[in-house]
């Protein structure tokens, strides 16, 4: 212990970004704050200041940051058994497999350690299920907007020209038409589709909502078709958006579901669930070396235990409304706010121009964190644990901050 402690402890805190520049890859533009602590809904920097938290690992503490539930769990576990190979059964991971199938839809769960894994894993389940019924179909489509991660697979199936652009040629099989526009999907669609991929809500492509009624088209569609929906909930998934899954407010049930993000507190976990009638891999044809190893697994069982004994999804669906009333309020005030969207503790709000950068600095002064979606819009999700004070506490930096902007 004595070695590493003394090399960090001998490196004046100034110095963070500067060692960064020198050693790391230049793949994002760091937000100039180094985080050191984290508790409920609050993080620390290395010169002990304090933010309200409102971005949460992006969607990831559910619980907010170090959650005594999940920090007891991972540490009793840490001293038990951390990784054995999946050729073992392990308890953890049966008994987070097992709340997962009470509580869902489905009836079959295989662990990754990511959400893009998840996505490649649920790809694989698809292809396997169109060559056993479906003649070999193999084609997904996804929808523009989406994100579904930065594996090349996965790439191929987010439909954002950025993300897909540098690495061209991108893998073969995935179709990206218009969201929330069943037509397309249909015109799309050829006897070579075995699936339809798509978020319940688009995450990272803005907080975009669908129509009422464009899941139950596209699970009608699916049914006619005899292909697979697979619903990426790695983000709306596990209560964010105010039940335990997207899906059950939509009135639809997936064949094939993805989750990851707020799964774990932070622990690197991703599930792919499936229906008994979806679930055709056999021995040899998926895998993975840590996927649902004991560690992460005895995390996200204290997460997903905690959410459902607590119901925190009716917190969500509380604070969420009330989050949503105050952004509204703010609109008169701010008029360059054209629009607040979002359901339960995944909201945005767009502005008439491309000033998001700027508020979100301002808010960062302030002390609030907050994601930059778009050039022009903001997102919050906060932990899902935060009260209407913290919410209160967040629309005050946020009106100063934006007043600060114009
Ligand atoms: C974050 C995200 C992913 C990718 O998850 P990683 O763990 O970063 O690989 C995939 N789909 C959605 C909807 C996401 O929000």
């Amino acid at each position: 212990m004595g070695l590493l402690s003394k090399n960090l402890m001998g490196v004046k805190m100034s110095n963070w970004p500067e060692l960064e520049k020198k050693y790391f890859m230049h793949t994002v533009e760091r937000i100039p704050v180094t985080l050191v602590r984290g508790e409920g809904a609050r993080v620390w920097d290395d010169n002990g200041r304090e933010y309200l938290d409102f971005v949460a690992g992006w969607a990831v503490n559910s619980l907010g940051h170090c959650p005594p539930v999940v920090a007891e769990a991972v540490t009793e576990q840490v001293r038990t058994l951390i990784q054995v190979s999946n050729q073992f059964y392990t308890v953890p991971q049966i008994r987070v497999a097992e709340l997962l199938v009470n509580n869902s839809c489905l009836d079959k769960v295989f662990f990754s350690n990511s959400g893009a894994e998840a996505g490649e894993g649920a790809v694989k389940l698809a292809r396997r299920y169109g060559q056993h019924h479906l003649n070999g179909a193999y084609e997904v489509i996804s929808a523009l907007g989406s994100f579904h991660g930065r594996t090349l697979a996965m790439v191929a199936a987010t439909g954002q020209a950025k993300h897909q652009k540098p690495y061209i040629p991108l893998p073969a099989g995935f179709i990206n038409v218009e969201y929330n526009n069943i037509e397309a999907i249909k015109g799309a669609t050829t006897e070579k589709t075995c699936a339809v991929m798509l978020e319940p809500v688009q995450g990272e492509g803005g907080v975009n909502l669908p129509d009422d009624n464009y899941l139950t088209l596209v699970r009608e569609w699916c049914d006619e078709k005899g292909m697979l929906l697979i619903l990426d909930e790695i983000q709306t998934g596990m209560g964010r958006l105010g039940t335990l899954f997207a899906y059950e407010q939509y009135g639809i049930e997936p064949d094939i579901m993805t989750l990851a993000k707020g799964l774990g507190s932070g622990a690197p976990i991703g599930v792919i669930l499936a229906k008994d009638s979806a679930a055709v891999f056999v021995p040899g044809e998926h895998g993975s070396t840590f996927g649902g190893n004991p560690l992460v697994c005895a995390a996200a069982y204290a997460t997903l235990k905690f959410i459902i004994d607590n119901d925190i999804v009716g917190n969500v669906r509380k604070v969420g409304q009330y989050l949503k009333g105050k952004l509204e309020e703010l609109k008169p005030k701010h008029q360059f706010i054209t629009e607040v969207r979002g359901r339960g503790l995944l909201v945005a709000i767009e502005f008439d121009s491309d000033i998001a950068a700027s508020v979100l600095s301002a808010c960062l002064e302030r002390g609030l964190l907050v994601n930059r979606v778009k050039p022009n819009a903001l997102r919050f999700m906060p932990p899902l644990i935060i009260g209407n004070a913290e919410v209160d506490e967040a629309i005050g930096i946020l009106d100063k901050a934006l007043s600060s902007v114009v």
